[in-house]
Order: structure tokens, then sequence, then C-alpha cells
């Protein structure tokens, strides 16, 4: 019988992983996706959409589907389903591991400010209006109406709504990787002032620290969450290594 893995995904290396599993015949595996975004990109594996109703879903799923292990590969700063994940495993004695993007490190030149929230940053913006860059995703971009005095650009992947109260505030609609140089230009040529965003680590939104650095711009950095209690790895490669030596394990 082949291994039977449940991915919760909603990151790049999620999708990463699920293209290089698909076609793997020592393995069956489903992706898990929150359904946040309305258009995501197709992978070659499952697709569930939708939460599981928390822990006690998360362990009836597993049950049902007769799933043989786990892969956490959820955003650093989804740190619900996490430990949603991290519980659920340990109540059903579940192998679990998760995928965790590396840290950004700070580099020679880079003005960092970090906050252990969104409110305390968006406060310490100050109350002189600045011209600000939003990269923190949709979901939170409610936070900065409390800040109404500064000129935003936000960018996400899909529209922000409700639509956010804000006097001035520009909208782009777009999906990462962005190059460095694509951000600085970007950032150059909207007269940016600040970046704001998660401090998410990995290399696919780095574009954009390292153009904040070149054009000597603060970035407002919201911390990461801590992170839920599993054994974790940094690569795809290692998550396949991992699911090989299951497999192994299971076949003997
Ligand atoms: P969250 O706060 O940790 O999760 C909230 C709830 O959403 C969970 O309790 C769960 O509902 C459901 N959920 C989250 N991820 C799921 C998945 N992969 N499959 C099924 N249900 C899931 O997470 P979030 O911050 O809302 O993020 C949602 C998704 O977007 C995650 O998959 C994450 O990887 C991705 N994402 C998040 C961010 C971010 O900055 N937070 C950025 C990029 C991508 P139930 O309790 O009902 O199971």
């Amino acid at each position: 019988m082949p291994l039977n893995i449940l991915i919760l995904g909603g990151t790049a290396e999620a999708r990463r992983l699920a293209d290089r599993l698909a076609g793997d015949t020592r393995l069956r595996a489903t992706l898990s996706l929150a359904g946040r975004t309305t258009e995501p990109i197709p992978v070659s594996l499952p697709v569930r959409f939708g939460g599981f109703g928390g822990v006690e879903g998360l362990r009836r799923y597993i049950a049902d589907n007769g799933v043989d292990a786990l892969v956490v590969a959820t955003h650093p700063f989804a740190a619900r389903i996490a430990a949603n994940g991290a519980a659920a495993a340990t109540a059903e004695k579940l192998p679990v591991l998760r995928l965790l993007r590396a840290p950004w490190v700070r580099h020679e030149g880079d003005d960092w400010h970090e906050f252990p929230d969104l409110p305390s940053l968006v406060d310490a913006l100050g109350p002189v209006p600045r011209r600000v860059f939003v990269t923190v995703g949709r979901q939170e971009a409610h936070g900065f109406e409390r800040a109404p005095q500064h000129r935003y650009l936000f960018r996400s992947i899909d529209p922000i709504t409700p639509p956010l109260d804000l006097p001035d505030a520009e909208f782009l609609l777009a999906r990462g990787p962005f190059g460095a140089d694509v951000e600085m230009a970007l950032m150059r040529g909207r007269g940016i002032e600040i970046l704001v965003a998660k401090a998410s680590g990995g290399t696919a939104t780095y574009g954009k620290i390292e153009a904040a650095r070149r054009l000597r711009l603060p970035v407002y950095l919201v911390a990461r969450p801590v992170a839920a209690d599993l054994p974790e790895v940094r690569t795809v490669d290692a998550v396949i290594a991992w699911l090989a030596q299951l497999s192994a394990l299971r076949g003997e």
C-alpha cells in the first residue's frame, strides 16, 4: 500500500513539494489549501480546500482518509494551522514534519525595525505622513486604517475586501516572486519611503528586502510568530528524504 500523505500547504514550497511527489508510486499525497486565494496556481496532486474545523476536524480527516503522515508546509505566519497540525498528529500518533523556510538574515546596510505585531508596527510609522509600501497580504491590510495620515501602496494577490477606509491608498495586484531590480524600480518610481513586510523568510519575496537595502530605505517588519513544536526542515529535498525513509520503513 502506498504511503498516504497529507500536505498542509498555501506556500510556494508546498506547491514545489506537491509537484515533486506527483508520479511517485511509493506514495499517495493530497495538498490541503485554506481556500483564501481565488485562483491558486494548479498543482499536479489532488487538492482539497477549506478549513477542517480545528484540531478535532483535522483528526477526523486524518482518521477518515487513512492518512499515514503529515507535512506542515504552511506559511511561517499561519500559526494556527501549524499548531493544529502538531496537536492532531500527536493525538493520532502520526509522523509529522514541518517544512519551514529559512528566516532572512540581516546584512550590512539593512535598516530593519522589527515589531511583535501589526498594530505596534502601524503606530510606529508615526504622525508625519509617509509614502508606505505595504506587502503583508490582504488579510491584515485593514490594520492600516488606524493610520490614515500616510500615503499607501498596497500589493496583494487578490483585491482587499471590504475596501479600505483610507484617503490615500493605491493598490497593486501581483503574485511573486519579484526580483530585486524590479522591486527597486517599483519603489523608486512610486517614491516609497518605508517598506512594510512580514519577516517571512525564504527567497520568493526577498527581492524587496534587497531593494530596500540598495535604496537605503527603512524596512518595518512584523516578527515571525513562535513556530509550532514540530520537527523542522528547510528544504523540499529534506521532506522527500524523510518520506523515502518512512516508506522504506513501511516496506520492511
Ligand atoms: P491560520 O491563521 O494558521 O489558519 C486559520 C485557519 O484556516 C485554520 O485554523 C484552518 O481552519 C484554516 N487553514 C489554514 N491553512 C489551511 C490549510 N493549508 N488547509 C486547510 N485549512 C487551513 O492561517 P492563515 O494565516 O489564515 O493562512 C491561511 C493559508 O494561507 C495557509 O495555508 C497559509 O500557508 C497561507 N498563507 C498565509 C500567509 C500569512 O501571512 N498568514 C501568507 C501566505 C500564505 P480550521 O481550523 O477550520 O481547520
